[in-house]
């Protein structure tokens, strides 16, 4: 089997649609595992919601998508990311509103576990450090975890009572050592590339493939525009910071 991996989307649609014909021109996917923050940023939240429920798939919730349906107070976010939100909830149907509700906070699935942020704070935690990475080894069962929410591809990996990090892993062989791994955003990259990022997992050779896929940014930074999103939130898809 080969399941898709993809986080934060954030309602970024030709991000979204891009990544979903990398994914059909290198053979496909059985299911497509969605680490949270389908929402927020972008100019297509209901558009987002739609295709991903068109698709065999499993989700978590992020905190866009709980912020989005007032489960989280926006009073933490910075102004421009609460002002997205806000629009953003006046664009959700009440399907979306309930599909959004019924997002839990963790999956497993084989010998992963899937959250957005961290296996210890799944809404809230960053995990872009090995002091992190290696507290939060602690918080899950199965041999590896899937992580979004910060944007940056990376892998961790638990060897002994250390932690390594590797930033510019593109083939990961699973093997022994316990790992988390990070597939990076479709939808805002913040790693200084501003090509969407996913990851396959194949089962059959236990290999996880980081890919990244150009998309039409402007496409995407027009309807921002449009729809009166904030401009820093649009400039930044040109750089992926
Ligand atoms: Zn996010």
């Amino acid at each position: 089997m080969r399941y898709a991996i993809l986080a934060d989307i954030h309602s970024n649609l030709a991000a979204f649609q891009a990544v979903l014909r990398d994914i059909e021109e290198r053979g496909g996917a059985e299911e497509l595992w969605c680490l949270g923050d389908i929402v927020g940023y972008g100019p297509d939240p209901g558009e987002c919601i739609a295709l991903l429920r068109q698709l065999p798939h499993l989700c978590v919730a992020g905190n866009h998508d709980w912020a989005a349906i007032g489960r989280v107070d926006i009073s933490d976010f910075n102004p421009d990311a609460a002002q997205a939100c806000r629009w953003t909830a006046t664009q959700l149907t009440p399907q979306d509103v309930r599909y959004l509700e019924s997002l839990p906070l963790t999956l497993s699935r084989d010998d992963f576990t899937i959250v957005h942020g961290s296996p210890r704070e799944p809404i809230w935690e960053y995990v872009l450090s090995t002091q992190s990475a290696k507290a939060n080894f602690g918080y899950f069962e199965t041999m590896f975890c899937l992580i979004g929410h910060s944007h940056v591809p990376l892998v961790f990996e638990h060897i002994g009572e250390t932690c390594l990090l590797d930033e510019l892993a593109t083939e990961v062989k699973l093997g022994e050592n316990r790992l988390i791994i990070n597939p990076g955003g479709v939808g805002q990259p913040r790693d200084g590339d501003p090509r969407a990022a996913y990851a396959i997992y194949d089962d059959r050779d236990k290999t996880i493939y980081h890919y990244r896929v150009t998309y039409d940014i402007e496409a995407t930074q027009e309807r921002m525009v449009r729809q009166g999103l904030p401009n820093f939130l649009v400039t930044r898809l040109s750089y992926g910071l």
